[in-house]
């Protein structure tokens, strides 16, 4: 089957479309698409994630997720209707590496001692009463800690930014099967659009912050306070990984651009940015002045009298 590289001039997403061709961007949309030959010297993934399910599955995720709205979203939402629906295996990389740490903290220690009190009674006589009080006592701790960090993902592609990807994490490693390209034939794939330098400085990012979040439950005592931390990553391994989404363009108003849905097509978890109705937002507002307008006039009737 013939092989065309869709890349997207407003997102910068680079699609490997089969058979079938689209006209707009699957993640934005755009109309700017231009065709150019694939790349010969593209590395194959290593691992693949594949779809759980048809599009079945991305449809009953925007239901779901439709219904999981606030109360101030857009009504019209309810009667969305999926303009755009497409499976993308979309390249990231699985990351892992050994942290090492340095941390200082002060930690917090709880007490309590029992004190005795006396109050004066109406009459004159004193009485004498005990109670419980807690104290904390602060000690400086530093330390070291070592920690292996595994199967951090993180987007390869311009079109997914990695906050959408880590919104529908996380994907189950554990179906994580040998790449073969007849596992994704038939589907539409991305080529890596982010260097491997910017994936591993993403990566990077997470491991750290993964790391930040074990040192804080690890911290002893009854609180702490002043965590700071500098940790180095060692032994780090990179692999390029397809991952299964679903990319749906909805359209909720004839009047207003389409919204992007994200799924992942293993779980069915979904992300996307819900229009806020500005009449609700209006209706709240006016009902909290009025409610406030309410408090006030009550006070100022209270005094009067
Ligand atoms: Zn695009």
């Amino acid at each position: 089957m013939s092989e065309v590289v869709l890349a997207c001039d407003e997102c910068g997403a680079a699609l490997v479309i089969r058979g079938a061709r689209t006209a707009t961007c699957p993640y934005c949309a755009s109309p700017a698409v231009v065709e150019r030959p694939p790349s010969r010297d593209r590395p194959d993934p290593v691992f693949v994630v594949t779809f759980a399910d048809g599009d079945a599955l991305a449809k009953k995720a925007l239901a779901a997720w439709v219904s999981s709205q606030s109360i101030f979203a857009d009504s019209a939402l309810r009667g969305a209707a999926v303009e755009q629906l497409q499976g993308i295996y979309v390249p990231a990389a699985l990351y892992s590496a050994v942290a090492r740490s340095a941390y200082s903290a002060t930690i917090g220690e709880n007490y309590t001692t029992t004190e005795t009190y006396t109050t004066t009674n109406a009459d004159g006589s004193t009485t004498t009463h005990t109670r419980t009080v807690t104290h904390t006592e602060h000690r400086s701790l530093t330390g070291e800690h070592v920690g292996y960090v595994t199967d951090v993902v993180v987007s390869g592609s311009k079109g997914l930014p990695n906050e959408e990807l880590e919104a529908v994490e996380p994907f189950d490693l554990r179906q994580l099967r040998r790449y073969d390209p007849r596992l994704i034939s038939g589907w539409n794939t991305e080529e890596p659009s982010r260097s491997l330098e910017e994936c591993a400085a993403l990566a990077r990012g997470e491991a750290i912050a993964l790391e930040g979040r074990r040192l804080t439950d690890l911290m002893p005592g009854d609180s702490h306070r002043d965590l700071t931390y500098q940790t180095r990553v060692e032994w780090e391994t990179m692999d390029p990984v397809l991952l299964p989404v679903w990319v749906l363009a909805v359209r909720y108003r004839p009047d207003r651009p389409p919204l992007r849905l994200v799924v992942n097509g293993q779980t069915g978890k979904a992300t996307g940015a819900a229009p806020v109705s500005a009449i609700k937002v209006g209706i709240a507002v006016l009902v909290a002045i009025a409610f406030i307008v309410i408090l006030v006039l009550a006070f100022a009737g209270g005094h009067r009298r």
